[in-house]
């Protein structure tokens, strides 16, 4: 496996090897690696015959009170998961090498990135879609691979691929979970033991949604009501947002007709978690 930690020596590298006829799947993460980064690499690995994975804690989508210098690191360990799942290139580029210090050109979208995690965190989808449109243009993919995991997220640079005609496939992977169903995520060692095991309360408010929908309840409203009951169980749980949105336009329904986003966020002190499920009548 090859480590690239300079931006323009990706994009040589990259130019290269689309020059040579090789096919390039890429796979943005933000390190800490676990079982559903692995999974996305796997994707990756069956649709091309060069895999990177970018590894960039990237600093323009956290807010200034957002959790940055927190956000869990351990490069070697990275690497070797890296090694072991068969990536052939790393591309960890370092801050100064992905952002000039005059940089004044953003990416942004404008209507599915409003509500959601967009409206709890102003200015992070744009940070998303400035670094992976940087990533695309650095990488030269063919493919990329994200996450349902985030869900606003995927859905947002599928809308910047389609509106901007970026070359590039985007393939979407289903959400691993730790055993108890908490969706997978690098900001899960963050948590107290405590809030660890009531973390659960996420996974447990989107199956209640699910068993509603499947007994025909189509009001959003009570579906809400529901799962923020469920959520209550969990003592040390706040609710950033529990939204039942239209899959395609992620805006509010006010029947569940068509298939819906279930999607929520709830702290557990500073950590901030995220699930999802689409939910179909
Ligand atoms: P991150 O490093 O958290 O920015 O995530 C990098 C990519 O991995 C994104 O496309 C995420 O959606 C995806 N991802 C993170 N956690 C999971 C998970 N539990 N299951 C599937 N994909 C995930």
């Amino acid at each position: 496996m090859d480590l690239i930690s300079s931006a323009t020596e990706m994009q040589q590298r990259a130019l290269a090897l689309r020059a040579a006829g090789r096919r390039i799947a890429l796979v943005p993460t933000m390190g800490y690696l676990h079982e559903g980064h692995l999974s996305l690499v796997r994707l990756a690995r069956k649709r091309a015959d060069v895999v990177i994975l970018s590894l960039f804690v990237n600093p323009t989508q956290f807010g200034p009170n957002e959790d940055f210098s927190r956000y869990p690191r351990d490069f070697e360990r990275d690497r070797a998961l890296c090694e072991k799942a068969g990536v052939d290139l790393l591309f960890a580029p370092e801050k100064e090498s992905m952002y000039v210090a005059d940089a004044s050109v953003r990416v942004t979208e404008e209507c599915l990135s409003r509500g959601l995690c967009g409206a709890s965190r102003p200015g992070h989808f744009s940070g998303v879609t400035t670094v992976v449109a940087k990533l695309f243009n650095l990488c030269q993919p063919h493919v990329a691979v994200f996450g349902e995991k985030d869900a606003q997220q995927i859905r947002v640079i599928r809308r910047m691929v389609r509106d901007l005609d970026f070359p590039v496939e985007i393939v979407g992977a289903p959400i691993v979970r730790e055993p108890d169903g908490l969706a997978m995520s690098s900001r899960n060692v963050l948590l107290k033991p405590e809030h660890r095991r009531q973390a659960v309360c996420l996974r447990r408010a989107l199956d209640v949604a699910k068993r509603l929908v499947a007994l025909s309840e189509r009001n959003p409203d009570g579906l809400r009501a529901a799962m923020e009951a469920e959520i209550a169980v969990a003592p040390d749980a706040v609710i950033d947002y529990i939204a039942i949105v239209d899959d395609y336009s992620l805006e509010p329904v006010v029947r569940v007709k068509r298939p819906v986003l279930v999607a929520l966020a709830v702290k557990f002190g500073n950590v901030r978690l995220i699930d999802n499920e689409v939910l179909k009548p």
